[in-house]
């Protein structure tokens, strides 16, 4: 059974997940920012899935806010609220890693970002701040922009994104077969999310050449 906070998270087909957010202008009230922060600090799903950034959006409210949860180098975990975040720069190296998203429960994609971007926002005092960010922090600011313009790579059908999921099946002969009969294929069966299962995805993967090295049939 889900708890109180995970059901305050808008999933699937929920149409806010879908809109371009408004900006926060000087006169807006931002009450819901506490809401905001505290979903993303208590989140914890009943898979012990907790929450690594969220988005005004996934609380229903569809204006420019996000807030990151993430270990800092101290090992510390860093609550960070980013009003009217903007991405100024980004680097021309990507990095390849999963991802998963609150609003898209038991879904995991690899997903290729920019390995450090620099973003300007306003704190919740309304200070401008600017900052460069790399490795987690700046792919879970990449992935959060991102909802604020409707957009999730997770719940999202992109062609550059593989899905290695699955919370049940073992990965099976079928499976095997619709990788290998196209590129860029989704893989449409939920796909088991331990390490062997997710090497032998990978290896399918690999083998059927996702990238638009595979044959088609
Ligand atoms: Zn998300």
């Amino acid at each position: 059974m889900s708890s109180k906070i995970e059901r305050m998270v808008r999933t699937w087909d929920d149409p806010v997940l879908k809109q371009v957010c408004t900006a926060v202008e000087p006169g807006d009230k931002l009450d819901f920012v506490e809401k905001l922060v505290m979903v993303a600090k208590k989140y914890r799903s009943a898979a012990g899935v907790t929450a690594a950034g969220l988005a005004a959006p996934q609380i229903g409210i569809a204006k420019r806010v996000i807030v990151t949860n993430c270990r800092n180098t101290r090992g510390t975990v860093a609550t960070r609220t980013m009003i009217n975040p903007a991405i100024y720069a980004r680097s021309l190296e990507t990095e390849v890693a999963e991802e998963g998203c609150l609003s898209y429960p038991g879904k995991l994609k690899r997903v290729r970002r920019h390995a450090w971007i620099e973003v300007s926002w306003l704190t919740l005092e309304r200070r401008p701040m600017s900052q460069k960010f790399s490795g987690f922090e700046a792919r879970v600011i990449q992935h959060e922009v991102d909802h604020l313009d409707g957009v999730c790579r997770v719940g999202d059908d992109s062609p550059d994104d593989v899905d290695v999921i699955d919370e049940s099946a073992p990965f099976t002969a079928d499976d095997a077969k619709a990788l290998s009969g196209e590129p860029n294929v989704k893989v449409i069966r939920r796909l088991s999310t331990s390490a062997i299962h997710r090497t032998a995805i990978l290896a399918a993967v690999l083998a059927a050449g996702i990238g638009g090295k595979g044959r088609h049939s």
